[in-house]
């Protein structure tokens, strides 16, 4: 089977993911966001447990020599001095003040585990509410520009890298400060060592930078790999059947294992960056400490008990050094997942599109005034579209293939927006009326019904307030109460995607139901009977014409018998309205429909 070129992931960039890149800043404000007093409280608790730790490790090297010297002396236990604090005290008081700060730093621990967690769950929690947020308000037109896959895999894997580097961060701020305490400990136990070793340290890690520039140039590849695949997981779930019928299964296999396999190289490398900074540190710590020995010597003598003391906090300063190494490294190969993550939120929020404020009580006119529309800047798909509908008349559109109908529609439910001209409502441009009005005054039934994986009453509420006497009411308008009663669990049955056999001809009536629940005043409909069985689609017709006295309704018609329940018909042409008139007059006049009309009687005749 032929192979079609890969998903290109980051490099096909449509929609919210083409927002512009963000600076350092705004990125790593997505992990602290409003989280600052959980950080402030974090990197408190890092100093003092760095200041505990390092008083710990000075007064046990004291301890340890003073203990020392007296074995050799063979004299018992006395008093020892510390002279950096310089107290006066006797050994076993000095270890219980050791085992006091044993327990305190043991003690800080709790606050040092809880804080970091409390902040990674955070920034995963509000990262993925605040994307599904701005998703469901983004406008239609965004929506419907994402890659397949892209939202699912945005905020599932390219969230949890991003709070990997949450983890990061607050790895980094800990180790941070506890570095930074250790060495200015370090600095009062012996100024030089400290100060040579401490600009060691940071040589070592500017030395690393090259390689950790490699691991963030890889995780950004890494990054678009995963949404390459992740777009290919979720075609090929949609168009399992088809690869069934086709016989496409291998080829789509191997598709899938080119992903995979583009995906495993970049996180290989990222795990193999990852693990030769953090050894190649590890090494030089042991070279640090050996460096630390070595001044100690050239500067020579001073106290026993400091000497170990510095020994001991600068390898502990090493070690912490590690931790700072491999803290930001997470960080920043987050960086990408977090830019990723970000510039969806943007994108998403972008397209917000405010809600007027007028209330729409009745819609008594729905116009277009010269409305033009492109969906980019190419040439436009619709032209200078004019036509006034009254409440109460049922339109049939009608057109090739090609022509603008379901944009005409789209542009008619409000999910998108004329490039040129006015839709009017009651003569007034539509976006002054509220959202929310909006919503409630009109309905659409799709071509291909789409269905919840839940019961058969949530289908037809759909996330509204509508109660069980509505749902029934408009399941018997849309002619599927019988079919509801007669199943095992009547209106909670399970129905939706791979759910238990519902036919296309249930489900498009359990559509219709769903779109006249809230008793909408304006029904638009995207020739629903076209796919159907004859029996589903006489049913929907009656439904139709049982209600078309009620409501204003649109309906895209490819079959000229859905025409009959309708007062006028719109031909639209190559994007233009091409006639929108009664059906005999557009007999006598419009060539188009003169046709269409006389191959649907031939084709019934036949
Ligand atoms: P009809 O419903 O009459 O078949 P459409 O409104 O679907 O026609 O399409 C009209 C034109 O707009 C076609 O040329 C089609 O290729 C183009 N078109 C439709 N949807 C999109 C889209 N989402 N992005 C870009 N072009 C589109």
């Amino acid at each position: 089977m032929r192979q079609l070129p890969l998903p290109k992931g980051a490099k096909a960039l449509t929609g919210a993911d083409a927002a512009t890149p963000t600076s350092l800043g705004s990125r790593l404000n997505l992990l602290i966001g409003d989280r600052r007093r959980l950080i402030a409280a974090l990197a408190a608790c890092s100093i003092v447990s760095g200041f505990i730790e390092a008083a710990t490790l000075a007064l046990v090297a004291h301890l340890a020599v003073s203990l020392v010297g007296q074995a050799r002396h063979g004299s018992g236990a006395g008093h020892t001095q510390l002279s950096l604090f310089n107290l006066h005290a006797s050994e076993g008081t000095l270890i219980l003040v050791a085992f006091a700060l044993c327990g305190l730093r043991l003690l800080f621990q709790v606050p040092l585990s809880i804080l970091p967690a409390r902040i990674a769950s955070d920034v995963q929690a509000r990262v993925r509410t605040e994307l599904f947020d701005a998703f469901s308000r983004a406008s239609w037109s965004v929506q419907s520009g994402d890659r397949e896959g892209r939202l699912q895999e945005v905020m599932t894997g390219q969230v949890m890298q991003a709070v990997g580097g949450a983890v990061g961060m607050t790895g980094l701020i800990t180790s941070t400060f506890q570095f930074i305490v250790l060495m200015v400990s370090a600095i009062l136990l012996s100024p030089l060592a400290a100060v040579l070793v401490g600009s060691m340290s940071v040589g070592m890690f500017a030395l690393l930078r090259p390689l950790r520039g490699r691991g963030v140039r890889n995780a950004r590849k890494l990054s678009a790999a995963q949404v390459g695949y992740a777009g290919g997981i979720a075609e090929s779930n949609r168009l399992a059947e088809e690869a069934h019928v086709f016989g496409a299964a291998g080829a789509q296999r191997e598709r899938i294992a080119l992903l995979v396999s583009q995906s495993q190289r970049f996180f290989y490398r990222a795990q193999l960056l990852t693990r030769l900074i953090t050894n190649v540190y590890q090494s030089l710590i042991v070279l640090l400490l050996v460096a630390g020995i070595g001044i100690l010597y050239l500067i020579g003598g001073g106290h026993a008990g400091s000497l170990g003391a510095v020994v001991l906090v600068l390898l502990r300063a090493g070690m912490t050094g590690q931790t700072v190494q491999s803290a930001y490294q997470s960080l920043i190969q987050a960086l990408p997942f977090i830019e990723r993550t970000q510039n969806a939120l943007l994108g998403y929020e972008a397209s917000v599109e405010r809600s007027g404020e007028v209330r729409l009580t009745s819609i008594s006119t729905l116009s277009f005034d010269r409305v033009s529309f492109a969906y980019r800047q190419t040439a436009p798909v619709l032209s200078e579209i004019c036509f006034d509908v009254r409440a109460g008349e049922a339109i049939g559109i009608v057109g090739p293939s090609g022509a603008g109908k379901s944009t005409l529609v789209q542009l008619l439910l409000r999910l998108r927006r004329p490039v040129d001209g006015r839709y009017l409502i009651n003569g007034a441009p539509a976006e002054n009326f509220a959202d929310a009005d909006w919503h409630r005054q009109i309905s659409y039934v799709p071509q291909e019904p789409r269905l919840l994986h839940a019961s058969v009453a949530e289908n037809i509420r759909f996330f509204r307030e509508i109660d069980a006497a509505q749902v029934e009411r408009a399941a018997r308008l849309a002619r599927i109460h019988d079919d509801i009663v007669g199943w095992k669990d009547g209106y909670e049955t399970i129905v939706g995607p791979r759910a238990d056999a519902v036919s296309g001809g249930q489900q498009q009536r359990i559509c219709l139901a769903r779109a006249l629940a809230a008793q909408p005043q304006v029904l638009i409909l995207d020739e629903p009977t076209s796919a159907l069985d004859p029996q589903s689609e006489a049913l929907i017709s009656a439904s139709l014409l049982a209600i078309r006295s009620d409501l204003t309704l649109f309906i895209v018609a490819h079959r000229m018998s859905t025409l009959e329940m309708c007062d006028r018909v719109m031909v639209i042409l190559d994007g233009r309205v091409a006639g929108l008139d009664t059906k005999a007059a557009l007999q006598r006049d419009n060539p188009y429909y003169r046709n269409a009309s006389r191959l649907a009687t031939a084709g019934q005749g036949s």
